[in-house]
């Protein structure tokens, strides 16, 4: 196994001195040297090829012992040296101070094909800020995030990556749904691959310490590896740099908008700097779309991270981020200017993400309103929001309303129930989105539209039913339907008619079940 390992991050910033293995509170440096636990049987159940690739390593390597050993953290590859990131945030709108890599552990740096990636194990053992926790993950979780995290990326919605993903041997005990029933489950690791893992906490940490000096040092190091065209290291540069890492993250939420994916947990210590999805945990695909649906059971009462809200929590943690830069810019107005450019942003980005998923090709008047009365009857009976989607772009100029119904008809969960009034609803807004479609130029043809619709509107996504068979079947030993929904996402815009079975609504069996729709944050 030949990795071109460079590391930059602790070598470049600040270290703790203390190397014990023992949770405290780190203070003036970025990270923690740490030595990941060697786990009694581990074995690699599967890998992302193109992973695998992007970092530059073969079948034959994944193959391999040394493989096997690396990314489950029974060996440490010499001249390296694994540390754990000290980081804070805010949890569910409160300041809780230092958190920090409680169970992930940095392992180097690799360079492949001019690109950077930071390798980092899941799940490999306690840390410095580990707190209460024990450092471990579950397979459950662990299958979840090396799914979704690929998944993502071929969805094309920026996102950290997944490599491996290794059973330990050793068991892990959780209270699923933390109600006192506590049960030994099998202990697993990811190992995540990112250009970087930086969060908004990790600058958060230093700006409420009143460390501006390692803050400093962070941002600066920021900038020259992951925003090398910020050259100069003044308050412009700072202020530019938070607008980008606001652009960026704006991209990111409207693609989850785009797809019904909910994250969950929108901590400040889940947000990447680079604007990438992180931390995939209690996270969940609409299936019947609904503005306050959010799988988080531990988010249940004030359902603070549902889909609608996704994306004024982004800017809320963005305002939290601006807070934490703000000894090093030392003008609020800027960084007002950047929270408004977002305010006013969202709106734009969040029309022309509906038009493309309504396959528009004209700006026109009346496109928000028919954007947001859509979403207003998607509401009134339960509509499955990947199907409905992916099947109106089936519809055709030459279709009268009762033809465009019978198209998207299939996307509803109860449909004998509906009433007569909702089905009224429906057809007043097919009859608009009809006429709308016909002021579109002749090149917007059905077939064109229907190329271009479903290239927004994907078949397939990683249904939270889909993650749990695969998950049951794993603990019961069998490791095949991972493969089979890591292929299957793979393309997830094409129509694969091998794969017709998952383009299904989830069945009702799915609807209250644990891991399908309720999930908690013990991982
Ligand atoms: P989350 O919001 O779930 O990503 O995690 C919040 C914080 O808790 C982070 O600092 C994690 O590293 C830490 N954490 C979560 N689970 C564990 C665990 N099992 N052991 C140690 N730390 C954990
Ligand atoms: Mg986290």
């Amino acid at each position: 196994m030949k990795l071109s390992i460079q590391d930059t991050f602790n070598k470049e910033l600040p270290a703790d001195p203390e190397l014990s293995n023992t949770r405290r509170q780190v203070h003036n440096a970025c990270y923690s040297f740490v030595t990941p636990r060697v786990p009694s049987a581990p074995k690699i159940i599967h890998y992302s090829k193109e992973m695998l690739k992007a970092i530059g390593l073969t079948e034959t390597d994944a193959a391999s012992k040394e493989f096997t050993q690396v990314f489950s953290g029974a060996e440490v590859l010499e001249h390296t040296e694994p540390f754990a990131m000290c980081y804070a945030g805010h949890q569910f709108g409160g300041w809780s101070g230092q958190l920090g890599d409680g169970r992930a552990i940095n392992l180097f740096e690799v360079i492949h094909e001019n690109k950077r990636w930071a390798l980092q194990l899941k799940g490999a053992g306690a840390t410095p800020y580990s707190r209460r926790g024990d450092g471990f993950a579950v397979l459950r979780s662990s299958i979840r995030e090396h799914l979704c995290s690929e998944a993502m990326y071929h969805l094309g919605v920026p996102t950290t990556r997944s490599l491996s993903l290794a059973l330990t041997g050793d068991k892990v005990l959780r209270d699923v749904l933390y109600d006192g029933n506590p049960a030994y489950e099998n202990g697993a690791v990811v190992c995540r691959v990112a250009p970087s893992f930086i969060r908004f906490g990790n600058f958060q940490v230093f700006a409420a310490r009143q460390d501006y000096k390692t803050l400093k040092e962070l941002t600066d190091y920021t900038l020259t590896h992951f925003f090398p065209h910020i050259k100069e290291r003044n308050k412009e540069a700072y202020l530019q740099f938070y607008k980008e890492v606001t652009q960026r993250t704006l991209e990111m939420v409207i693609h989850w908008q785009r797809l019904g994916f909910v994250h969950g947990v929108m901590n400040t210590d889940n947000m990447s700097i680079l604007g990438l999805t992180i931390d995939y945990g209690p996270y969940g695909w609409l299936e019947g779309y609904e503005h306050g649906w959010t799988p988080n059971t531990t988010d249940a009462q004030g359902k603070r991270y549902r889909f609608g809200n996704q994306p004024k929590i982004a800017l809320w943690n963005l305002l939290q981020l601006g807070n934490a830069l703000y000894p090093l810019i030392e003008e609020v107005s800027g960084l007002e200017a950047v929270l408004k450019f977002y305010q006013e942003e969202y709106p734009k980005k969040r029309l022309e993400m509906f038009r493309q998923k309504l396959g528009l090709q004209q700006e026109l008047e009346g496109d928000k309103q028919l954007s947001n009365e859509l979403e207003r009857i998607l509401h009134l009976a339960e509509t499955d929001m990947t199907i409905f989607f992916r099947n109106l772009g089936n519809i055709t100029l030459a279709d009268d309303v009762n033809a465009a119904f019978d198209k998207i008809k299939f996307a509803f969960y109860n449909f004998d129930n509906i009433s007569d009034a909702v089905k009224l609803e429906w057809n007043n807004w097919l009859q608009v989105y009809l006429d709308r479609l016909r002021k579109e130029g002749s090149e917007n043809s059905d077939l064109h539209r229907k190329e271009r619709m479903n290239k927004v509107n994907p078949k397939y996504v990683l249904r939270n039913y889909m993650a749990q068979l695969a998950i049951d079947e794993a603990d019961a030993g069998d490791y095949s339907l991972i493969n089979e929904l890591y292929t299957l996402l793979k393309k997830p815009y094409d129509e694969q008619a091998e794969y017709e079975k998952w383009f299904a609504k989830r069945p009702e069996w799915a609807r209250h079940k644990v891991g399908c729709s309720m999930l908690s944050c013990s991982s």
